[in-house]
């Protein structure tokens, strides 16, 4: 755990309770500006009654000193404090000044109101002592509203998990390479890094293993096993398919590694692993596959709930929207497959396109695409007007 300035404690996840230091609202407080009344006295309209006194926010009515009686109105503004013997507020725009003696102020009120309207009653939101958020949270700006109202400017935080990102692959080579021919640049580390840290992690980029049994080994080892480099969890991506080069699972076998799954029904990303490795102290792993969207895509489905869990968090379900199909969607069943998509329009108009892609490894497209449209594994054919579930894509 760790103590931080409340801004910095935005996207981190709560260590501590945060109590309410005192009543929600403090006081009876006014959510119009208008008149503070007794209801009763509004029974038949239009009613005549005397102001007198008035309270903007910021304001203490001593009773006493400002109060109403019957046939009374005290002027109030939105945020003050209800004065004692008032139990509603009637909006200004149902009333003007009326004729009065010299020295006398008359309001006439041409609607009712009933009693408690237009204010909220002093510990409705929240009692002194209450629970406001709870441990295991992640901090929002809602979050951040919440404990600045309860005089928190320090937060108690969950230290964030460290995660290993190791890519696999001869023909991957550094971002400022200059690539061979038949060489890509390592986006993975990048992207994987970039998800981590939005998903609330610290990313170790420890670089790019080849296709070598030995060298993935050793690096795998030395990396994560032995030097002690305190990460909670290891991102591997690439080397998990089919392919005769593809020897991440063989090499954690090797490593007396415990698979909790390998393979997913899901498309992209069918290959996905993920286990433990070594005692008596566990470090986690994840094989992701090495086509860029399809490491996105697993580490949006598998490792952002590990990593979220590693830092404390009570666990979340995935968020899903729903919009309707521009045109219509023809595919292979048996997975459950997640369509880079663009979804536009707003509010009961949200629609949603495919984007054309070249499949999993185009990351141009996705770059442009802003959601996933998920179809389930038995769909052949989806037509356009119907509702999808929509996968966003996190910033
Ligand atoms: P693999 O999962 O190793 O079979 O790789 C599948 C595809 O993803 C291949 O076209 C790889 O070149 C590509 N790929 C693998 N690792 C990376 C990486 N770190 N960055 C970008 N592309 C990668
Ligand atoms: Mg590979």
């Amino acid at each position: 755990m760790e103590t931080v300035d409340l801004l910095a404690g935005l996207g981190r996840v709560l260590a501590e309770g945060i109590l309410a230091d005192r009543d929600f609202p403090p006081f009876d407080r006014a959510t119009r500006d208008g008149y503070a009344v007794c209801a009763a006295d509004l029974a038949k309209v239009p009613a005549r009654l005397e102001v007198v006194g008035e309270v903007k926010a910021g304001d203490w009515p001593e009773p006493g000193v400002c109060s109403v009686g019957r046939g009374q109105a005290v002027g109030i503004m939105t945020g003050a404090p209800l004065p004692a013997g008032a139990d509603a507020v009637v909006m200004v725009e149902h009333t003007s000044l009326g004729d009065a003696p010299v020295g006398k102020l008359v309001v006439e009120v041409r609607r009712s109101v009933s009693r408690g309207e237009n204010f909220v009653p002093r510990g409705a939101e929240a009692r002194t002592g209450q629970l406001l958020l709870d441990r295991g949270r992640r901090v929002d700006h809602a979050g951040i509203a919440i404990a600045a109202s309860a005089g928190k400017s320090r937060v108690q935080v969950f230290r964030k998990p460290r995660v290993a990102v190791l890519s696999t692959g001869d023909e991957v080579v550094e971002i400022d390479a200059t690539p061979g021919p038949a060489q890509i640049r390592n986006s993975n580390s990048y992207s994987l890094a970039a998800q981590v840290q939005n998903a609330g992690g610290e990313a170790v980029r420890l670089g790019i293993a080849p296709d070598e049994r030995g060298r993935l080994r050793a690096l795998i080892e030395e990396a994560w096993i032995e030097t002690g480099l305190q990460c909670d969890l290891l991102l591997l991506t690439g080397g998990v398919s089919m392919g005769k080069y593809d020897l991440v699972e063989q090499v954690l076998w090797e490593l007396k590694a415990e698979f909790y799954f390998t393979g997913a029904q899901i498309q992209p990303g069918r290959p996905v692993v993920f286990g433990s490795c070594g005692a008596p102290h566990k470090k986690y792993f994840f094989g992701l596959p090495g086509n860029p969207v399809s490491t996105m895509v697993t580490f949006e489905l598998f490792a952002r709930p590990m990593i979220e869990a590693l830092a404390g968090m009570t666990p979340q379900r995935l968020i899903f929207l729903g919009a309707r199909l521009k045109s219509e969607i023809r595919t292979k069943t048996g997975l459950k497959r997640f369509l880079p998509a663009v979804l536009s329009g707003e509010f009961e108009n949200a629609e949603v396109e495919l984007a054309r892609w070249q499949g999993s490894g185009d990351i141009a497209t996705l770059a442009r695409a802003n959601c996933y449209v998920v179809i389930p594994p038995d769909r052949e054919r989806i037509e356009a007007g119907e509702w999808v579930s929509l996968l966003m894509q996190c910033g």
